[in-house]
This record gives C-alpha cells, structure tokens and sequence, in this order.
C-alpha cells in the first residue's frame, strides 16, 4: 500500500504483544505486507455485497513494486483511497484480501511466514506468488464496461 514501508526498529513480533488497536502508527503501517492486492478494483454486488477482484489497477499502483507511487498525497489523485485504521476495520474488513495482515490479525490469525516483518525482505511476498506483481491492468486503459473480462482469484 505505501510506497515506503519502514520496518526497521521496531519490537520484534510485536502484533503477537499488542492488539491492533494499541500499535503506534508505524508499527501500524508495518503490517501491511504490500502485496498491492487491496489497490486491485473490485466489482461488489450491492444486494448480496459478494466481492469479485479484478486485475484492473488503481492509477497508482506500481505494478513492479506493487506500492503506490503517491502513498503520502495520494488522497489528491484519488480522493475515496480508503484509509484503513484500527477503528474502521470492522467495517471494511469483509472486502480486504483473504492474506492481508490487517484481516489476519482483526480474525485473529497469525501472520504468515512469507509476511515482511518475518521473513526481513519484501521480496518473499513476491516469491510465495501472493502479491499482484506484473499481473495488473490500468483502469486508465481498461473502461469500466470492461472490468468485468478482468475478473480474476485473489492471489493466495
Ligand atoms: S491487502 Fe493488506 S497487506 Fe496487501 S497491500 Fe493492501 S493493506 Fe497491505
Ligand atoms: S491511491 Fe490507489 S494505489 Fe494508492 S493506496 Fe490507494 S488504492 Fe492503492
């Protein structure tokens, strides 16, 4: 999600020590493994609010790095980018991606050991395949008439 995500200083496994709602920002920040998933677009059907993932990406996912290029002012180039807080996730939870560490964590399931924060390198959300990294679209070439061709399972 960010396009910097500090890691370093803090307390070893300190999600097992602290529930979410106690983490300063940075560890807060920290736990995002950056798989890019939650910047895919998604079709939701209002009456049953079953969520399918497309490959259509936000404007601004990198789909290299799979951080978004614009993370600190990203709110100038797309004003409804959730911004996801201990006091929020009760109510998005239900639509983020089944390998998230925010749901991980609200479901009270540990983090798996391709996450960061274990495994010290970003690049092993890559390997375990979870991350969207070279598989998107961009919602600037892809009309909305389309989005439903880009269906696609989330990444696990
Ligand atoms: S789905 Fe969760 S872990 Fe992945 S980039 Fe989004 S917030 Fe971070
Ligand atoms: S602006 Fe787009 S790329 Fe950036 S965090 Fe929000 S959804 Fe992801």
């Amino acid at each position: 999600m960010s396009d910097l995500i500090t890691r370093a200083g803090l307390t070893p496994r300190f999600w097992e020590k602290k529930p979410l709602k106690k983490m300063s920002p940075t560890e807060w920040e920290a736990l995002c493994d950056g798989c890019g998933k939650c910047c895919l677009n998604k079709l939701e059907d209002e009456d049953t609010e079953e969520v399918a993932l497309t490959r259509v990406a936000c404007r601004l996912l990198d789909d290299a790095t799979c951080l978004c290029t614009h993370y600190e002012n990203r709110h100038q180039f797309v004003p409804d980018c959730i911004v996801l807080k201990p006091e929020n996730l009760d109510t998005h939870a239900y639509w983020m991606p089944q390998t998230c560490a925010y749901r991980l964590l609200w479901q009270g399931k540990p983090l798996p050991e391709w996450h960061p924060l274990i495994s010290g390198t970003q690049d092993s959300v890559h390997a375990a395949g979870i991350s969207v990294q070279g598989q998107t679209v961009s919602e600037f070439d892809t009309p909305f008439e389309e989005w439903e061709d880009h269906i696609i399972e989330e990444p696990t």
